[in-house]
Protein backbone atom coordinates (compact mmCIF):
# COMPACT_ATOMS: atom_id res chain seq x y z
CA UNK A 1 0.00 0.00 0.00
CA UNK A 2 1.33 3.56 -0.54
CA UNK A 3 0.04 6.30 0.88
CA UNK A 4 -0.10 9.71 -1.31
CA UNK A 5 -0.83 13.54 0.19
CA UNK A 6 -2.99 15.43 -2.43
CA UNK A 7 -4.21 19.48 -1.32
CA UNK A 8 -3.75 20.60 2.16
CA UNK A 9 -5.74 17.49 3.73
CA UNK A 10 -6.17 14.82 1.63
CA UNK A 11 -4.33 11.49 1.72
CA UNK A 12 -4.65 8.17 -0.71
CA UNK A 13 -4.12 4.92 -0.04
CA UNK A 14 -3.50 3.32 -3.33
CA UNK A 15 -3.88 -0.23 -2.64
CA UNK A 16 -2.49 -3.16 -5.65
CA UNK A 17 -3.82 -6.34 -4.46
CA UNK A 18 -6.28 -7.59 -5.87
CA UNK A 19 -5.97 -4.68 -8.33
CA UNK A 20 -5.58 -1.02 -7.69
CA UNK A 21 -7.94 0.78 -5.66
CA UNK A 22 -7.85 4.05 -4.00
CA UNK A 23 -9.44 4.98 -0.80
CA UNK A 24 -9.74 8.72 -0.24
CA UNK A 25 -9.31 10.20 3.26
CA UNK A 26 -10.10 13.80 4.38
CA UNK A 27 -8.74 15.10 7.29
CA UNK A 28 -10.85 18.06 8.12
CA UNK A 29 -11.34 20.28 11.06
CA UNK A 30 -14.07 19.12 12.15
CA UNK A 31 -14.30 15.55 10.98
CA UNK A 32 -12.13 13.07 9.26
CA UNK A 33 -14.08 11.62 5.89
CA UNK A 34 -12.96 8.08 4.53
CA UNK A 35 -14.26 7.44 1.03
CA UNK A 36 -14.88 3.73 0.04
CA UNK A 37 -13.29 0.84 2.59
CA UNK A 38 -11.74 -1.22 -0.01
CA UNK A 39 -11.93 -4.88 0.37
CA UNK A 40 -12.17 -5.52 4.09
CA UNK A 41 -11.50 -4.61 7.72
CA UNK A 42 -7.82 -5.69 7.46
CA UNK A 43 -6.45 -2.62 6.12
CA UNK A 44 -8.61 0.04 7.77
CA UNK A 45 -6.65 0.14 10.96
CA UNK A 46 -3.75 1.54 8.94
CA UNK A 47 -5.65 4.14 7.44
CA UNK A 48 -7.09 5.14 11.17
CA UNK A 49 -3.79 4.74 12.68
CA UNK A 50 -2.00 7.22 10.07
CA UNK A 51 -4.86 9.76 10.84
CA UNK A 52 -4.32 9.74 14.25
CA UNK A 53 -0.45 10.15 13.63
CA UNK A 54 -1.20 12.84 11.93
CA UNK A 55 -2.58 15.02 14.56
CA UNK A 56 -6.66 14.03 13.60
CA UNK A 57 -7.09 12.50 17.25
CA UNK A 58 -10.30 13.80 18.66
CA UNK A 59 -12.36 14.30 14.70
CA UNK A 60 -15.28 11.74 14.09
CA UNK A 61 -14.68 9.76 11.38
CA UNK A 62 -17.48 9.67 8.81
CA UNK A 63 -17.34 6.58 6.31
CA UNK A 64 -18.85 7.49 2.50
CA UNK A 65 -19.55 4.27 0.37
CA UNK A 66 -19.64 5.55 -3.25
CA UNK A 67 -21.30 2.60 -4.63
CA UNK A 68 -22.54 -1.11 -3.42
CA UNK A 69 -19.38 -2.94 -5.25
CA UNK A 70 -17.41 -5.32 -2.95
CA UNK A 71 -14.05 -3.66 -3.69
CA UNK A 72 -15.84 -0.30 -1.95
CA UNK A 73 -17.58 -1.60 1.16
CA UNK A 74 -16.37 -4.55 2.61
CA UNK A 75 -14.21 -2.64 5.25
CA UNK A 76 -17.11 -1.10 6.14
CA UNK A 77 -17.44 -4.04 8.90
CA UNK A 78 -13.98 -1.79 10.72
CA UNK A 79 -16.31 1.06 11.59
CA UNK A 80 -19.45 1.49 13.60
CA UNK A 81 -22.47 1.59 11.41
CA UNK A 82 -23.99 4.79 12.28
CA UNK A 83 -20.36 6.55 10.92
CA UNK A 84 -21.37 5.55 7.49
CA UNK A 85 -23.17 6.93 4.68
CA UNK A 86 -24.10 6.83 1.22
CA UNK A 87 -26.98 7.41 -1.37
CA UNK A 88 -29.82 5.66 -0.81
CA UNK A 89 -30.12 3.31 -3.52
CA UNK A 90 -26.83 2.30 -2.43
CA UNK A 91 -27.78 1.11 0.72
CA UNK A 92 -30.66 -1.33 -1.40
CA UNK A 93 -28.47 -2.62 -3.46
CA UNK A 94 -25.71 -4.05 -0.74
CA UNK A 95 -28.72 -4.92 1.14
CA UNK A 96 -30.32 -7.27 -2.21
CA UNK A 97 -26.75 -8.39 -3.35
CA UNK A 98 -24.40 -7.98 -0.09
CA UNK A 99 -24.44 -11.66 0.48
CA UNK A 100 -24.14 -12.87 -2.59
CA UNK A 101 -21.18 -10.80 -3.39
CA UNK A 102 -19.28 -11.98 -0.32
CA UNK A 103 -19.50 -15.87 -2.24
CA UNK A 104 -19.00 -14.97 -5.57
CA UNK A 105 -15.81 -12.63 -4.60
CA UNK A 106 -15.02 -14.49 -1.40
CA UNK A 107 -10.98 -14.52 -2.86
CA UNK A 108 -10.93 -10.78 -2.96
CA UNK A 109 -11.83 -10.86 0.94
CA UNK A 110 -8.72 -8.95 2.67
CA UNK A 111 -9.74 -10.10 6.67
CA UNK A 112 -13.03 -11.30 7.79
CA UNK A 113 -15.65 -9.36 5.88
CA UNK A 114 -19.24 -8.83 7.42
CA UNK A 115 -21.64 -7.33 5.51
CA UNK A 116 -22.63 -3.47 7.04
CA UNK A 117 -24.71 -1.16 5.85
CA UNK A 118 -24.34 2.48 5.72
CA UNK A 119 -26.96 3.73 8.62
CA UNK A 120 -27.82 7.30 6.68
CA UNK A 121 -28.26 8.02 3.06
CA UNK A 122 -28.94 10.91 0.67
CA UNK A 123 -31.02 11.85 -2.61
CA UNK A 124 -29.18 14.31 -3.84
CA UNK A 125 -26.64 15.47 -1.50
CA UNK A 126 -25.13 16.02 1.21
CA UNK A 127 -22.74 19.30 2.15
CA UNK A 128 -20.68 18.80 5.36
CA UNK A 129 -20.64 23.12 5.38
CA UNK A 130 -18.37 23.68 8.43
CA UNK A 131 -15.58 21.58 6.61
CA UNK A 132 -16.48 22.41 2.98
CA UNK A 133 -17.32 19.17 1.97
CA UNK A 134 -19.91 17.74 -0.48
CA UNK A 135 -21.44 14.01 -1.32
CA UNK A 136 -23.72 13.99 -4.61
CA UNK A 137 -25.21 11.62 -6.57
CA UNK A 138 -23.84 11.19 -10.06
CA UNK A 139 -25.33 7.93 -11.60
CA UNK A 140 -23.19 6.47 -14.31
CA UNK A 141 -21.49 3.15 -13.45
CA UNK A 142 -23.68 1.83 -11.79
CA UNK A 143 -27.46 3.41 -10.89
CA UNK A 144 -26.17 4.31 -6.80
CA UNK A 145 -23.01 5.94 -7.96
CA UNK A 146 -21.79 9.01 -5.84
CA UNK A 147 -19.13 11.14 -5.72
CA UNK A 148 -17.07 13.58 -3.27
CA UNK A 149 -15.99 17.23 -4.01
CA UNK A 150 -13.29 19.00 -1.13
CA UNK A 151 -14.44 22.64 -1.94
CA UNK A 152 -11.78 24.18 -0.03
CA UNK A 153 -8.63 21.65 -1.92
CA UNK A 154 -10.81 21.07 -5.11
CA UNK A 155 -10.41 17.32 -4.96
CA UNK A 156 -13.08 15.71 -6.96
CA UNK A 157 -13.17 12.01 -6.16
CA UNK A 158 -15.81 10.18 -8.79
CA UNK A 159 -15.30 6.79 -7.94
CA UNK A 160 -15.63 4.22 -10.71
CA UNK A 161 -17.55 6.43 -12.96
CA UNK A 162 -14.09 7.43 -15.06
CA UNK A 163 -11.65 4.42 -15.46
CA UNK A 164 -9.06 3.53 -17.81
CA UNK A 165 -9.38 2.63 -20.67
CA UNK A 166 -13.29 3.02 -20.62
CA UNK A 167 -15.70 2.51 -17.77
CA UNK A 168 -17.02 -0.43 -17.08
CA UNK A 169 -21.27 -0.50 -17.40
CA UNK A 170 -23.65 -1.63 -15.10
CA UNK A 171 -26.91 -0.48 -17.20
CA UNK A 172 -27.38 1.29 -20.47
CA UNK A 173 -28.48 4.73 -19.37
CA UNK A 174 -25.83 6.18 -21.42
CA UNK A 175 -27.09 9.62 -21.40
CA UNK A 176 -27.57 10.13 -17.91
CA UNK A 177 -23.39 8.39 -17.35
CA UNK A 178 -22.79 11.50 -19.84
CA UNK A 179 -24.72 14.12 -17.79
CA UNK A 180 -22.94 13.17 -15.03
CA UNK A 181 -19.30 13.29 -16.52
CA UNK A 182 -20.52 16.64 -18.09
CA UNK A 183 -21.07 17.70 -14.81
CA UNK A 184 -17.49 16.37 -13.40
CA UNK A 185 -16.51 18.43 -16.50
CA UNK A 186 -17.88 21.33 -15.56
CA UNK A 187 -16.21 21.36 -12.00
CA UNK A 188 -13.59 23.39 -11.25
CA UNK A 189 -11.51 21.22 -9.83
CA UNK A 190 -7.72 20.79 -9.20
CA UNK A 191 -7.14 16.81 -8.95
CA UNK A 192 -9.81 14.41 -9.78
CA UNK A 193 -9.37 10.88 -8.36
CA UNK A 194 -10.48 7.86 -9.33
CA UNK A 195 -10.87 4.71 -7.62
CA UNK A 196 -8.72 2.24 -10.40
CA UNK A 197 -6.29 4.61 -11.64
CA UNK A 198 -3.60 7.23 -9.93
CA UNK A 199 -4.20 10.96 -9.18
CA UNK A 200 -5.37 12.85 -12.21
CA UNK A 201 -4.43 16.46 -12.76
CA UNK A 202 -5.68 16.64 -15.96
CA UNK A 203 -9.34 15.52 -18.10
CA UNK A 204 -7.42 13.38 -20.59
CA UNK A 205 -9.05 10.43 -19.35
CA UNK A 206 -12.45 12.32 -18.34
CA UNK A 207 -12.78 13.29 -22.21
CA UNK A 208 -11.89 9.73 -23.34
CA UNK A 209 -14.45 8.17 -20.99
CA UNK A 210 -17.28 11.34 -22.13
CA UNK A 211 -16.26 10.09 -26.15
CA UNK A 212 -16.62 6.49 -25.35
CA UNK A 213 -20.61 7.30 -23.89
CA UNK A 214 -21.07 9.83 -26.81
CA UNK A 215 -20.34 7.11 -29.43
CA UNK A 216 -22.14 4.47 -27.29
CA UNK A 217 -25.11 6.47 -27.47
CA UNK A 218 -25.21 6.59 -31.28
CA UNK A 219 -23.89 2.98 -31.03
CA UNK A 220 -20.87 4.09 -33.09
CA UNK A 221 -17.98 2.96 -31.08
CA UNK A 222 -14.34 3.39 -32.86
CA UNK A 223 -12.92 -0.27 -31.39
CA UNK A 224 -10.24 -0.33 -34.62
CA UNK A 225 -8.65 2.78 -31.61
CA UNK A 226 -9.22 0.40 -28.70
CA UNK A 227 -6.26 -1.03 -26.98
CA UNK A 228 -7.11 -4.78 -26.31
CA UNK A 229 -8.21 -3.68 -22.45
CA UNK A 230 -10.85 -1.57 -23.82
CA UNK A 231 -11.83 -3.79 -26.36
CA UNK A 232 -12.33 -6.57 -23.47
CA UNK A 233 -13.71 -4.29 -20.90
CA UNK A 234 -16.34 -3.00 -23.73
CA UNK A 235 -17.24 -6.55 -24.43
CA UNK A 236 -18.05 -6.96 -20.97
CA UNK A 237 -20.12 -4.19 -20.91
CA UNK A 238 -21.83 -5.92 -24.28
CA UNK A 239 -22.79 -8.67 -22.06
CA UNK A 240 -23.03 -6.65 -18.56
CA UNK A 241 -26.34 -4.46 -20.33
CA UNK A 242 -27.56 -6.87 -22.98
CA UNK A 243 -30.90 -7.44 -20.71
CA UNK A 244 -31.63 -3.87 -21.34
CA UNK A 245 -31.66 -3.93 -24.90
CA UNK A 246 -34.02 -4.78 -27.63
CA UNK A 247 -30.84 -6.91 -29.70
CA UNK A 248 -32.79 -8.42 -32.20
CA UNK A 249 -34.96 -6.02 -33.40
CA UNK A 250 -32.88 -2.95 -33.58
CA UNK A 251 -30.96 -3.35 -36.33
CA UNK A 252 -28.05 -0.45 -35.15
CA UNK A 253 -27.67 -2.03 -31.92
CA UNK A 254 -27.75 -5.61 -33.72
CA UNK A 255 -24.92 -4.36 -35.88
CA UNK A 256 -22.72 -3.32 -33.84
CA UNK A 257 -22.68 -6.24 -31.80
CA UNK A 258 -22.41 -8.22 -34.85
CA UNK A 259 -19.16 -6.03 -36.08
CA UNK A 260 -17.48 -6.17 -32.20
CA UNK A 261 -18.06 -10.10 -32.30
CA UNK A 262 -16.23 -10.25 -35.96
CA UNK A 263 -13.64 -8.07 -34.92
CA UNK A 264 -12.40 -9.85 -31.63
CA UNK A 265 -12.82 -13.11 -33.60
CA UNK A 266 -9.87 -11.82 -35.96
CA UNK A 267 -6.98 -13.88 -34.71
CA UNK A 268 -4.59 -10.49 -33.16
CA UNK A 269 -7.53 -9.88 -30.16
CA UNK A 270 -6.33 -12.10 -27.24
CA UNK A 271 -7.20 -9.99 -24.34
CA UNK A 272 -11.05 -11.00 -24.95
CA UNK A 273 -11.51 -14.85 -23.18
CA UNK A 274 -13.25 -16.98 -25.44
CA UNK A 275 -15.67 -17.54 -22.53
CA UNK A 276 -16.75 -13.76 -23.42
CA UNK A 277 -16.70 -14.14 -26.77
CA UNK A 278 -19.44 -17.13 -26.98
CA UNK A 279 -21.54 -15.27 -24.64
CA UNK A 280 -21.24 -12.42 -27.03
CA UNK A 281 -22.16 -14.47 -29.87
CA UNK A 282 -25.19 -16.31 -28.10
CA UNK A 283 -26.38 -12.59 -27.72
CA UNK A 284 -26.82 -12.63 -31.59
CA UNK A 285 -28.23 -16.01 -31.60
ZN1 LIG B 1 -17.75 -0.41 -9.24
Amino acid sequence: MKIIEVGSRGLIFEFEDPYLINVYVIMCENRVYICDTFCGPASMSKIIERVRENGYKDQQIRVFNSHHHYDHIWGNCAFQETKIFSHHKCRDLIEERGQGDLVEFNEHKKGDVRIVMPSMTFSEEIIFHDDCVKFFYSPGHTVDSASCMDMQDRVLFVADNVEAPVPYLYNADFGTYLKTLERYNETDWDYMLSSHDHLMHDDVLLRQNMKYLNDLLRWDVSINEFSERAIATHVMNLIEIASELNIESDSIIKHHYARVLEFVRADEMRAVPDQLVAKLSQLLN
